[in-house]
């Protein structure tokens, strides 16, 4: 009998307890601890230079950062059908392998470049050659450049319509954190970027930029002259080489 009475006496007692005891300890607000990241990505870029057509202007580009490349001058072709879906983005992998598979081979520096002028749609590998350097600021003991580091050079592009070489100054900065003066330090390389571009013996002159519409779907042709695969459907020059492409 007492041992009955005890049983049904710590049985009844215990839900009794710890409910009250959650209920109290209820605040009126959650504490939240806040996190935050803000990335700032910045760029700019010039009008196009029309250049007259040919392996040679091509042979060019990196000429137009020399007095201004602050490391070695890179440059990344146009991105082949297999690397159409490459974007820099880590949370999406089969994007993001593409994006490592096509650009490990290069610097520290001109994957900064890649990652800040793709993400801000500044530049596109499915036609843009880019040639790209450190331009301003310091890198990391990694060789990765600062948030107010500026990269970047000349983007080139061969016009739908004419099959000449269109090429543009193209600079980009950012990273976790922003610097007032960094904008004004950017368009002021810009501007001695263009001056190279048209300093250039091929230039033809200044030209309103239309950009090639990249393929959303099967792919383009397989260039004639160098094999390149493009992911382009609607270009008429190889995006690689700027000779014609010729339709089956
Ligand atoms: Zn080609």
């Amino acid at each position: 009998m007492p041992l009955e009475f005890l049983k049904r006496k710590s049985g009844a007692s215990l839900p009794a307890v710890v409910p009250s005891a959650a209920s109290a300890a209820l605040p009126e607000e959650v504490t939240a601890q806040e996190y935050q990241l803000k990335l700032y990505y910045a760029g700019k870029s010039s009008e196009g230079v029309r250049f007259k057509p040919g392996p040679r202007a091509m042979d060019e580009l990196p000429s137009m950062l020399v007095g201004l490349a602050k490391s070695e001058i890179e440059v990344v072709d146009p991105l082949p059908i297999e690397f159409s879906q490459a974007t820099p983005t880590i949370a999406r992998p089969s994007e993001a392998m593409q994006w490592l598979n096509a650009h490990h081979v290069h610097s520290p520096i001109t994957r900064h470049g890649l990652v800040v002028l793709e993400t801000i749609d500044a530049i596109d590998l499915a036609f843009d050659t880019f040639v790209c350097a450190l331009l301003d600021g310091e890198v990391d003991t990694s060789g990765y450049p600062e948030y107010n580091a500026i990269v970047g050079g000349v983007a080139s592009h061969w016009d739908e319509a004419t099959g000449d070489m269109i090429v543009r100054a193209v600079v980009g900065w950012g990273g976790k954190g922003v610097r007032g003066d960094t904008d004004r330090t950017g368009a002021r390389i810009l501007a001695g970027l263009f001056t190279n571009i048209l300093a250039n013996q091929y230039a033809l002159g200044i030209t309103s930029i239309e950009r090639p519409v990249p393929a959303a779907g099967r792919g383009g042709l397989v260039c004639a002259h160098c094999g390149f695969a493009s992911g382009h459907e609607r270009a008429f020059y190889c995006p690689k080489c700027g000779m014609r492409l010729l339709r089956g």
